[in-house]
């Protein structure tokens, strides 16, 4: 099935759960937190393969605004993973608490989306593939533009050194990925990073160990749903949004209609390790 038809069949099958998350968050309300995952936030041209990852700044002022309206204010990277790690003393998160985050560290988020974010006093994170991190600076974010947005308020995390899909590596260049990406972005921005963000949101148990060993506190995936504070603190859920969600599919995501995707992808790997696995 290609993309297209992928996000078609996706939309379609949010469709029908829409009743029953609506009965199910009118009678036990949508406890937790929200985590948002963008890329970027530009205008790009049609048939651009970056195009799926950009969302246009007008759709995610929309965005911004949907949450705004609904009373959501944003919580820092910090104070989520002092929810998540913190064990029964941890404090509990405030009502109404989303964490955006934007993976890649793009330009665009100091040009674009930093305007539009402070228009609602939000806030967000940035997860940096660390070899990228002004290589070039009409695409990627420099050390001055990191400082800036580290100056709104904004927090870092480490997205790997190259953005290579950590599933097909072998233990050892996985290690170096997760635990170098850690050390060149302490050394450049002066700071500690304790979050990762798996690229294209891949993990296995044995990937989450290593990100745990090499010292981080948290680690995020691409698996839409609530956080609460006794999840796995190596696969946080994040509701991801891209270039063809319109205010319709937005408003369904965050509500959870796509929730039902993790079970179905979980499906899917077995079903395709047990058919590898058959002579
Ligand atoms: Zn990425």
């Amino acid at each position: 099935m290609n993309a297209k038809n992928r996000l078609l069949m996706q939309n379609l099958v949010s469709t029908a759960f829409v009743p029953f998350v609506r009965a199910r968050n009118l009678f036990s309300g949508e406890a937790g937190c929200k985590v948002l995952a963008y890329h970027r936030i530009a205008r790009v041209s049609e048939g651009d393969d970056r195009n799926c990852i950009a969302v246009s700044p007008e759709a995610f002022h929309m965005q911004m605004q949907y949450l705004h309206e609904r009373g959501y204010r944003t919580i820092s990277l910090s104070r989520l993973m002092e929810s998540v790690i913190g064990g029964p003393e941890a404090p509990i998160l405030p009502p109404l608490a989303v964490l955006i985050t934007f993976d890649d560290g793009f330009a665009d988020l100091l040009s674009t989306a930093l305007p539009i974010l402070q228009e609602f006093r939000f806030t967000a994170s940035v997860f940096v593939i660390a070899d990228r991190m002004g290589t070039d600076p009409t695409r990627f974010l420099d050390l001055s533009g990191m400082e800036s947005l580290r100056q709104a308020g904004w927090e870092f995390g480490s997205h790997s050194l190259s953005h290579a899909d950590l599933t097909l590596l072998d233990p050892m260049g996985a290690a170096r990925e997760i635990c170098q990406s850690k050390i060149e972005l302490e050394n450049r921005l002066g700071t500690d990073i304790e979050a990762f963000a798996y690229p294209f949101g891949r993990s296995t148990p044995a990937l989450e160990q290593a990100v745990s060993e090499a010292g981080y506190r948290v680690a995020f995936g691409t698996n839409p749903g609530v956080v609460h504070s006794a999840d796995n603190p190596y696969r946080i859920r994040r509701i991801e949004i891209n270039a063809a969600d319109t205010p319709i599919t937005f408003a369904r995501k965050w509500t959870g209609c796509y929730n039902w995707t993790v079970p179905y992808r979980r499906a899917k790997r077995t079903a395709r390790r047990l058919l590898g696995a058959a002579p």
